[in-house]
């Protein structure tokens, strides 16, 4: 595990790291004590920096960051298009094509993966990478009571291979240590159990990855890159925490709120709270008298922030552990807003409407409008 960092720059100019994430998961503040780690404690130059829209819990993030020798001024501060690693903060993004663009044979993948999902992650890797790795980021998260950007800071440090792990630790004091002082022994330990539990897959097992010396770089198949002449008309992004999926699911991080419907006394507050509109009220008859009834969650749109919980006066919102409730009880999806997720997904960017369709609008079923 790990690559020649030397070597690397007798043969090209920077050692460029692209992290894939989504708001909330904190992939910014990775990504700056990434590079602010090299340049303290490894004697490298550095520079990076992220693109992120809104700062809303759940959009895409994107974090670049470029290593080269310390003598060397880094001139190039564009998006890092041909990644030597790649990081990966949430198995759905893998969905995405854009996430695998420029992954070629000296690409190394990590992604955070939950226990289980190895074979169905297959489906959505690339044919030509030259490692991957996987780490339990949420799970280790959870049981540390960290945040995934340290157990990924972790992971990636196992995986380059020239971080020692107490450089990766001194990072996250001079960082965490001086904000957050009582969260920093959960980081620390988040951040260990990353460098410790981050594991290769095996190749044999998972026949997809082809090391394919002097091969182009590429995308997964179910995908198309979008430009000029594929984008959705009118900016519509199909993909996943995007307003067209609605589904905000990736952007919790192990925990959802549980309704326990008995306790509740429809006062509303949870409605008001929660910033998502995930709660669905209806007409309905409480204590023999006709009001509006909380019916319960529409999960797709929740991101797991747990206002609600903080603000029900009756505990009738409970935290819970996402994966001891895979059969939400009270799961009553927004019926104005019904749809398939993978609908617009799986069809691709050019699925929704094509971009000719200021002439006519060409549906994803078949037929023109
Ligand atoms: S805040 Fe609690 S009690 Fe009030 S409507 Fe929401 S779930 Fe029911
Ligand atoms: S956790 Fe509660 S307040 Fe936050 S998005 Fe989900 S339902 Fe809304």
């Amino acid at each position: 595990m790990g690559v020649d960092i030397d070597k690397i720059f007798e043969q090209q100019d920077y050692y460029g790291i692209r992290l894939e994430s989504i708001g909330g998961l904190g992939a910014n503040l990775c990504g700056k004590m990434v590079g602010e780690l090299a340049v303290r404690y490894l004697n490298l130059n550095s520079a990076g920096f992220s693109s992120y829209g809104s700062e809303k819990t759940g959009t895409p993030v994107k974090g670049y960051i470029r290593f080269c020798p310390p003598e060397k001024e880094i001139r190039v501060h564009s998006p890092v298009v041909n990644p030597d690693l790649l990081v990966i903060f949430h198995q759905a993004l893998m969905r995405d094509p854009s996430v695998w663009k420029g992954c070629s044979d000296r690409t190394t993948v990590i992604i955070a993966l939950d226990q289980g999902q190895e074979e169905a992650m297959m489906q959505n890797l690339p044919d030509i990478m030259k490692e991957c790795y996987v780490v339990n980021a949420r799970q280790i998260a959870m049981e540390t009571k960290s945040r995934i950007n340290v157990v990924m800071l972790g992971a990636m440090a196992k995986v380059m291979g020239f971080v020692e792990l107490e450089a990766a630790r001194q990072i996250c004091r001079d960082n965490l240590g001086r904000k957050y002082p009582a969260a920093l022994e959960g980081n620390l330990k988040g951040l260990e159990q990353g460098y410790g539990q981050v594991q290769r897959l095996n190749e044999t097992s998972f026949g997809r990855l082809k090391k394919c010396a002097g091969s182009e770089s590429t995308t997964p198949d179910n995908g198309q890159e979008w430009g000029y002449a594929t984008a959705p008309i009118g900016g519509v992004n199909p993909r996943s925490g995007s307003t067209v999926t609605a589904d905000l699911s990736p952007s919790r991080q192990g925990y959802v709120p549980i309704f326990l419907k008995e306790r509740c006394i429809n006062c509303g507050l949870c409605d008001s709270t929660c910033p998502d509109m995930v709660f669905q009220f209806a007409k309905g008859t409480y204590n023999g008298r006709e009001m509006m009834v909380n019916q319960g969650l529409d999960y797709y749109h929740c991101k797991g922030c747990m206002r609600c919980v903080d603000v029900c006066p009756v505990n009738a919102l409970v935290r819970g552990m996402e994966a001891e409730h895979p059969d939400k009880k009270y799961f009553m999806p927004n019926q104005d807003m019904l749809r398939t997720p993978d609908y617009y997904v799986k069809a691709g960017p050019d699925g929704y409407i094509t971009s000719e369709s200021y002439l006519t609008e060409k549906r994803i079923e078949g037929g023109e409008v």
